[in-house]
């Protein structure tokens, strides 16, 4: 008999892949490996490391083939049957765009970035689960490239969007995330991406998004998003394992990993400021409320995985108080915004029908009526007056996530957060003190930051005017932009619609 049908799975697996590593004798290894020891981290036997997902890489071919052909098989006849018809409101398709603009562009940054992890770590397990990953991220890139093509021969703001990622302001914020990650160390990148990204946060942008798609008829985003799902499960595997292991591989480590947490835990919750606005504001028909998905999300999943995680060393991440405490403020912060300076952006935005507003009032009772509500009214009434308001002053941006400084005080919400800090004898802003931290803690890297407000105001965004603006950022005037009452995509929408009921009705 074949001696090697005896093997069990996980020792047939360490054979087909651990042996593929070899300690080099032509180089030393630290030269081979230059980068996975300056972070301080010390792996005293990679061996300890389990492979969650004991996959060959013939065997993930085969997989993720079969899961391609099912998906293009429904992109198909979404597209045969004119499936952009089916969704609940032409405002929906606005969240598509900012997911093509801002969170698509960052699963080719994923790939690039678990590509170069791929190279660079010295133990193999963690270098083959890198590489698998890496083919992932690129796979999500494309399906949702091809997925939302489909939207783009109907609707307006989708056809500019690997242009858009490099310049458009709200769109720093996504890539200075992914940015900040892929030049730091491999294991602060592993650390942030697959643990506090796809372990911690990933069900608040992966469950609205695509539960929102479900609940607003669109079955191509759906489909996408289920094809995403079985690799995003092998993903969060990946980054508790990497956690574990870097906790048990040496003490030392621990306070190095908790600093990555608190950081990265406070640079995704400012990131996901953006898919809570997109739940509250942009679904036409909601889900479920930022603040719910965030105690069932992380309130209360983050806190039990944490709670299982102080045998390592390991704390809650430092601000998740904060997070918690102004998770009733956040999305009606960011909509104003975006309400405010949707003359730049590349979606639609709107006041918020009757229906909305009641239902805003009844999910966030504590804040929604007495600071939000009459906003929201007051820009109504201008803009049923002729007066839409734009804003046409920049606002200050922080310096640590580059989000708009609109974020309240926590005591306050009727108060602008506002921190500061000094380098090298300049001044830097900052919208909360977790971010303040995150400067502090490594400010030769954030003074770097490419800040969109301040590089318009510098003369390197096409000029000095919107006009000038929106023509660098490729945005189409009066077609990308602006309220969505009167815009091309709406009166396109109503007019096909009216064509299809009045078929239907043998007209
Ligand atoms: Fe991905
Ligand atoms: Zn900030």
């Amino acid at each position: 008999m074949d001696a090697r049908k005896k093997l069990n799975l996980k020792d047939k697996y360490a054979l087909m892949t651990r042996d593929l590593g070899w300690e080099t004798s032509y180089q030393p290894m630290d030269k081979v490996f230059p980068f996975d020891q300056y972070e301080g981290i010390k792996i005293h036997d990679w061996d300890k490391w389990e492979d969650p997902f004991r996959m060959t890489m013939d065997a993930y071919w085969k997989y993720q083939a079969e899961k391609e052909r099912k998906l293009y098989a429904i992109i198909d006849s979404f597209a045969q049957n004119n499936g952009h018809m089916n969704v609940s409101d032409a405002r929906y398709i606005n969240t598509l765009k900012l997911f093509l603009t801002g969170v698509t562009p960052l699963e080719y940054a994923a790939h690039r970035g678990y590509a170069h992890l791929g190279r660079h770590f010295r133990g193999v397990g963690a270098r083959v689960a890198c590489q698998m990953q890496s083919i992932d991220e690129l796979r999500h890139c494309q399906t949702q490239v091809h997925t939302l093509s489909l939207y783009n021969k109907y609707f307006n703001g989708f056809a500019e969007w690997p242009h858009m990622y490099d310049r458009v302001w709200y769109l720093s914020v996504p890539k200075s995330y992914f940015e900040d990650a892929m030049s730091a160390g491999p294991f602060e990148f592993i650390t942030a991406i697959s643990f506090s990204f796809e372990y911690v946060l990933t069900n608040l942008l992966f469950m609205p998004f695509m539960s929102g798609a479900a609940y607003n008829g669109d079955m191509a985003t759906v489909t996408f998003g289920f094809s995403a799902q079985s690799d995003e499960s092998r993903h969060m595997t990946l980054g508790l394992e990497v956690v574990k292991f870097l906790c048990e591989q040496d003490a030392g480590n621990v306070p190095i990993v908790q600093k990555w947490l608190d950081k990265w835990f406070w640079r995704g919750f400012r990131l996901l400021t953006l898919v809570g606005m997109m739940m509250d504001y942009m679904l036409p028909k909601r889900v479920m409320s930022w603040s719910e998905a965030w105690k069932i999300y992380f309130e209360d999943a983050g806190g039990a995985l944490f709670k299982d995680l102080e045998r390592y060393g390991l704390r809650m991440p430092k601000y998740h108080e904060i997070a918690t405490q102004t998770k009733d403020r956040i999305t009606h912060e960011a909509w104003a915004t975006f309400y405010n300076y949707g003359a730049a952006a590349d979606f639609h935005t709107w006041v918020p029908s009757d229906e909305e507003l009641d239902w805003l009032s009844a999910k966030y009772p504590d804040t929604f009526d007495s600071v939000y509500r009459p906003r929201f009214e007051y820009w109504r009434e201008q803009q049923q007056a002729g007066k839409r308001f734009y804003n046409a002053n920049l606002p200050m941006l922080c310096q640590t996530c580059q989000v708009p400084m609109f974020f309240s005080e926590p005591d306050d919400p009727t108060k602008i957060a506002y921190r500061e800090s000094t380098y090298h004898g300049m001044k830097f802003h900052f919208c909360s003190d977790g971010c303040k931290d995150i400067f502090e803690g490594e400010p030769e890297k954030y003074v770097q930051a490419w800040l969109p407000v301040h590089q318009i105001y510098q003369g390197n965004c096409g000029g000095a005017s919107l006009e000038d603006v929106l023509k660098y950022y490729n945005l189409s005037h009066g077609h990308d932009n602006l309220d969505f009452a009167g815009s091309p995509d709406e009166r396109n929408w109503n007019a096909w619609k009216d064509e299809s009921s009045a078929h239907a009705s043998g007209e």
